[in-house]
């Protein structure tokens, strides 16, 4: 009555059936009916109601009575409320379920009996598919000895270890890890065996992942191509690696011997101690330099240095892992390149931009204790070795050259090649005195002849000087003084020394300015062409005319060529000056052709060697030839002998491309240079112009024979290689007439025209002394 709440007079004569609950196990209430009806004893766990309606589960134990005659009769009932331990089953069970426990109940034949827990929680399996088979037709093949060693073990094996890792099957066919845990045996009379089951599949895996990166690093460690190390905090080799043995040419047993810094250069070691001390503070905790090391040959090896830290489980640095590159190839190659980006290939010797850097760095010094000099230098008349023999002999002369400057170095001086010809001295503590003679030096050692293919030849040059003058020279200032000053020497008639001064610098200014006066000239139609009468000295009859330029300067007045070509071929204006001409020449014979009755001569124009170099002059006067749409037989070019001399094969190519546009060639100023009447015969030549300065010896008594001579000898060469010979500067009747007598077909000179804007087309008024 206390467990039911019911007085013995409510409920006797009434069925149990009033303390049933509705919601009690089913199962249990029909093992309950089946064992009433076959009158068996039973014992039932179900849920009983109270009178006040609350619910307690209770245990059921029944017994079937018997009369003396072994009837039975009625049941006896003995039952108790297992409400408490219910709860705290159930409490349990929804724990299980829903972890990753289950505890398995196999049988003497392994086959499992029944499982509890959180089997849905870890697997995909249900009961059903557990229940009744036997334990080891679920694990994987190759785990099903492990778990038998577990479930035939006795306790005393399982002290060290009680637990098996087997896959699990699942439904889709995977396996699961698990872990089977045998607890201790209480009940020893029961066959039942008691299996923890616990799902640690991801444990495995992240095992997995770990040894996996283990076995990886350990392969990234022995296989790498660079030196690898771990090393303990004394700098004690604890772990290298095959690159590393090669890289330091010890073994991996020598290394472990050894501390890292004693496989360090020396001069290195301070350092990298400094380096692995910052690691082990914690100041660092990695960190990457450049170094040597050196290897047991004893040649130093450059390397890429970088180390981490390894902590231990106090959190203090244990290991550092050292990575080290072997850099020495690339440090070579970055030292090739760098010598490359500041050497001269050709020579070896520094280059524009490394002379220009140890200058700014030399000229930052104190100019008094440190004076310094700049000496820049260019070969005379290399052009016509390069020319003459070739560049391959030009370039062994430019070597041999160099080699000879060297000998005249002081032993903190730079000798540079700028390009082509041109070289610079960069002399330190030197006086502009002592720059002199070593300028003078130079010039002694190119002097002695050098030895080219099968000719021995001296060179000579041109050598400017500059020093510092103010506190702010720059370094390219001192250069382009040098070179201005060098420019002079050369201007002034080569293989000379000229030092750089106020005088020079401001008539290196005025050149910059008259250059750009001169350009504007050009462009702005200051220039006009004269125009001056070529006769025949038989009868004064005009044969040609020769253009010759003029500058009409605003403020200067007329100027006369001599005063501005010059620099127009050192600017190469003359190209621009050259064409302009030709232009208005052709204009002039077109203006010609439209007035009757005008003579049509001839028309010569003086072109400089600068312009005949251009490859395309040729093609340009061919064009303008055809746009003004006049032949190429009314005009002529004069050329000096110099262009036969220099380049000949090239002189020689472009000339034939002058006569193959009809165009008449004459050698102006002949008797002036050095060639030979020979060269005459070799190029495509029509007229030979006889210096004014014979002419001029014609009137000298002293000099008279010698012009005769001269003269008689050009004009017999002519005739026989046929061309025509004009004598120029004809300024006496008695020139004239002795000329004519000597052979000379043609003159020119102010007594027969001088140069004037229409040509000198109006009759020329001479007495002739002679009847
Ligand atoms: P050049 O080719 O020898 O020209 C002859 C020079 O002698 C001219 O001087 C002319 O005026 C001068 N002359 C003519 N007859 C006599 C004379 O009887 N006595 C004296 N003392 N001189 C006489 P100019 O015009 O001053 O030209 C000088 C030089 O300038 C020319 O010498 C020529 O080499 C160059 N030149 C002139 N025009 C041009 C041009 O358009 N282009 C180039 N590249 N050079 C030119
Ligand atoms: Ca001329
Ligand atoms: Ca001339």
């Amino acid at each position: 009555t206390r467990m039911t709440g019911y007085e013995p007079s409510e409920i006797i004569g009434l069925t149990p059936r009033v303390l049933q609950s509705p919601k009690t196990d089913r199962a249990e209430l029909g093992r309950l009916r089946r064992a009433l009806e076959a009158w068996e004893p039973v014992e039932v766990e179900v849920l009983n109601v109270r009178k006040d309606g609350t619910e307690f589960y209770s245990q059921i134990s029944i017994t079937p009575v018997a009369d003396e005659r072994g009837w039975f009769t009625h049941w006896v009932s003995i039952q108790r409320d297992i409400t408490e331990r219910k709860t705290r089953e159930q409490a349990m069970q929804s724990l299980m379920a829903s972890s990753t426990v289950a505890l398995l109940t196999l049988d003497a034949d392994q086959a499992v009996v029944s499982v509890d827990g959180g089997l849905q929680a870890m697997s995909a399996l249900s009961f059903e598919d557990i229940v009744g088979r036997i334990l080891s037709s679920l694990v994987h093949p190759d785990d099903v000895g492990r778990l038998d060693r577990l479930l035939t073990s006795t306790w005393e094996d399982r002290l060290d270890e009680a637990s098996a890792e087997v896959r699990f099957g699942q439904r889709d066919g995977s396996w699961r890890w698990m872990q089977m845990t045998m607890p201790e045996r209480h009940d020893q009379s029961s066959p039942d065996t008691m299996l923890l089951m616990s799902d640690i599949s991801e444990r495995k895996h992240v095992q997995d992942q770990l040894k996996q990166a283990g076995d990886r690093f350990r392969s990234a460690f022995n296989d790498a191509p660079i030196g690898m190390a771990v090393t303990d905090t004394t700098g004690r080799f604890v772990q290298v690696n095959e690159a590393l043995t090669q890289l330091l040419g010890r073994d991996e047993a020598t290394l472990m011997g050894l501390r890292i810094d004693q496989v360090m250069h020396p001069d290195d070691v301070q350092s990298g101690r400094q380096q692995r001390q910052a690691l082990l503070d914690g100041t660092l905790t990695h960190h990457q330099f450049e170094t040597r090391l050196v290897h047991r040959d004893g040649s130093v090896v450059g390397v890429l240095h970088s180390s981490s830290v390894i902590p231990g489980p106090d959190g203090r640095v244990q290991y550092i892992v050292d990575h080290i590159e072997d850099i020495t190839s690339r440090q070579r190659f970055e030292a090739q390149l760098q010598h490359q980006a500041s050497h001269d290939p050709l020579t070896g010797l520094p280059n524009r931009a490394l002379l220009i850097r140890r200058l700014d760095r030399l000229l930052q010094g104190d100019p008094h204790a440190h004076p310094v000099a700049v000496l820049f230098l260019d070969l005379d008349r290399f052009k016509t070795v390069n020319d003459s023999l070739g560049h391959q002999s030009g370039d062994a002369v430019l070597v041999a050259c160099s080699r000879r400057l060297e000998t005249v170095l002081k032993p903190e001086d730079t000798l540079a090649r700028l390009g082509g010809d041109e070289f610079v001295i960069l002399s330190t503590d030197c006086t502009p005195e002592q720059a002199q003679e070593q300028a003078t030096a130079v010039e002694t050692a190119l002097r002695e002849p050098f030895a080219i293919g099968r000719n021995r030849m001296p060179l000579s040059a041109s050598i400017g000087i500059s020093a510092p003058a103010r506190a702010d020279t720059t370094a390219e200032g001192l250069l382009s003084d040098a070179d201005a000053a060098m420019y002079d020497a050369k201007e002034r008639g080569r293989s000379r020394i000229q030092v750089f001064d106020d005088d020079l610098g401001s008539r290196v200014n005025r050149r910059v300015q008259s250059e750009a006066e001169l350009r504007s000239a050009i462009l702005g139609g200051e220039l006009r062409v004269y125009y001056q009468p070529e006769v025949h000295l038989a009868d004064w009859s005009v044969h040609g005319l020769e253009a010759l330029v003029r500058w009409q300067h605003p403020t200067r007045g007329l100027l006369l060529p001599d005063t501005f070509i010059s620099l127009a071929e050192s600017t190469g204006l003359i190209d621009d000056l050259g064409d302009w001409v030709i232009d208005q020449v052709l204009q002039e014979i077109v203006r010609r052709r439209g007035t009757p009755d005008a003579p049509m001569p001839v028309t010569w124009i003086n072109v400089s060697m600068h312009q005949l170099q251009s490859p395309s002059f040729v093609p340009r006067l061919g064009r303008q030839l055809r746009d003004h749409g006049v032949a190429g037989s009314s005009i002529g070019l004069e050329v000096t002998e110099s262009v036969l001399m220099s380049e000949a094969d090239e002189a020689r190519v472009q000339l034939d491309r002058l006569k193959s546009l009809g165009v008449g060639l004459a050698i102006d100023d002949f008797g002036t240079g050095y060639s030979s009447l020979s060269y005459l015969a070799r190029f495509p030549v029509d007229i030979v112009k006889i210096d004014a300065g014979f002419t001029a010896r014609i009137d000298d008594p002293a000099t008279r024979r010698e012009s005769f001579a001269l003269i008689s000898a050009v004009v017999s060469l002519a005739q026989a290689l046929r061309l025509q010979v004009v004598a120029e500067g004809i300024e006496t009747v008695s020139q004239a007439q002795a000329l004519n007598g000597l052979g000379c077909d043609f003159g020119q000179g102010f007594l027969l025209g001088r140069p004037s804007p229409s040509g000198a087309l109006e009759p020329i008024e001479v007495d002739l002394g002679i009847t």
